[in-house]
């Protein structure tokens, strides 16, 4: 069996001015990094993760400890960098990469970039994220659904290049011919559920098309996020010279940062409002202020309910995480739908959701509803025992 097709494409989306996502496709290695960090660090610690793959070490091991030599190095390279440089320190970027060989295709992760794999019409989902949410839902406190619409969604749990020590997760797949396999980032799968991403695949006529389609189907649901797509599938034949990595060549600059913007759309003109049709005056009576009554009851009614419900808003708060990945204490309640949130920040701190142990993150972000005061002092050992 060999690599047949390969293909990458990064779009920033319709929301993000930048793009801190990057890829490489160098077969029979593949990757996507989602970097993260305030102004450029994120892009220069996705770039950094890409690059290590361009040069990859630890040849002579298996597949796996391959790719878990290469994360590791690429680790080693963004922390070195985020505490040697004021300007990017707390970087950090997810890393998702496959690495084919024999019959097999070794998988290595850290965060919620996602690997799958498409099989006789199925679509498998071969990692797990480590993310806030994905923890949520292991400890029975969010279902799946809840998962794919929470506002903290994108709140990852373990990064490279925020410790000197990352723990990666990897494993070994069966390859058949025709399987393909998806490397994305979380701008792909926060957009688009399995189904799209399932449908996209199997009905295009090759994977180029089908990774064109895929960040166009995910842009026309709003492109919150920077989207992008590895994908490569596997043939029945010898694999060539070039598909084993002792043999990779150093390809130029596969990280494409090209812009694919989509034009905004045209504002819609106003249409001229139909003149109302002339309403004939019921003559007054008794029926007419009773009606008059009624409504007033009615609006008071409301008027209360809605009132009571933003006191008790006003009151709850909850531990949460930033966009940044800041432990943050919210007010009101983790819902956010129909463009309105339910909460609002109330205080950030300088702690890391990753910097807690899995333990820690489950006692703390369990989405208890409690007082500001509460929630602030439960921050507070944690910030503690993090201080240098
Ligand atoms: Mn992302």
């Amino acid at each position: 069996m060999k690599v047949g097709r390969s293909t990458g494409l990064t779009d920033p989306g319709r929301v993000r001015r930048r793009n801190e996502d990057a890829f490489v496709c160098s077969p029979p290695l593949f990757a996507v990094a989602d970097g993260m960090g305030g102004a450029q660090a994120g892009e220069i610690a996705s770039r950094i993760a890409a690059g290590a793959f361009r040069e990859p070490s630890g040849s002579g091991l298996d597949p796996q400890a391959r790719l878990r030599s290469i994360i590791q190095e690429a680790n080693r390279r963004i922390y070195a960098r985020a505490t040697g440089d004021p300007t990017v320190s707390g970087m950090g970027t997810t890393v998702t990469a496959a690495l084919f060989a024999g019959n097999d295709v070794a998988v290595g992760h850290v965060g919620d970039s996602r690997a799958y794999r498409i099989r006789d019409g199925d679509l498998e989902q071969l990692t797990h994220d480590h993310s806030l949410v994905a923890d949520l839902v292991r400890s029975g406190r969010l279902t799946p659904e809840e998962a794919e619409i929470h506002p903290q969604r994108s709140v990852i749990t373990r990064a490279l290049g925020t410790d000197a020590a990352v723990s990666v997760d990897s494993f070994i797949v069966e390859g058949r011919p025709n399987d393909v396999f998806l490397l994305c980032s979380d701008g792909l799968t926060t957009m688009l559920d399995d189904a799209a991403v399932l449908e996209v695949v199997s009905t295009a006529p090759d994977l180029e098309t089908a990774a064109r389609a895929l960040v166009q189907q995910a842009n026309r649901k709003g492109g919150e996020d920077n989207i992008t797509v590895v994908l490569f599938s596997l043939d029945e034949g010898e694999p060539g010279e070039e598909d084993t990595l002792s043999g990779l060549e150093v390809p130029p600059a596969v990280i494409a940062p090209a812009p694919l913007r989509a034009a905004p759309p045209a504002a819609a003109t106003p249409r001229p409002r139909p003149r109302p049709a002339a309403t004939r005056t019921p003559p007054p009576g008794r029926g007419v202020s009773r009606a008059l009554l009624l409504v007033v009851v009615v609006l008071v009614l409301f008027a209360g309910i809605a009132a009571l419900a933003l006191w008790g808003l006003s009151r709850a708060h909850f531990v949460g995480a930033g966009e940044d990945g800041r432990v943050t204490v919210y007010q009101g309640v983790p819902w956010e739908g129909l463009g309105v949130k339910l909460y609002r920040e109330v205080y950030v701190s300088a702690l890391l959701a990753l910097q807690l142990s899995p333990e820690e993150r489950q006692e703390l972000f369990d989405h208890e509803l409690v007082g500001e005061g509460e929630a602030r002092a439960r921050i507070a050992p944690y910030e503690e025992q993090a201080r240098p």
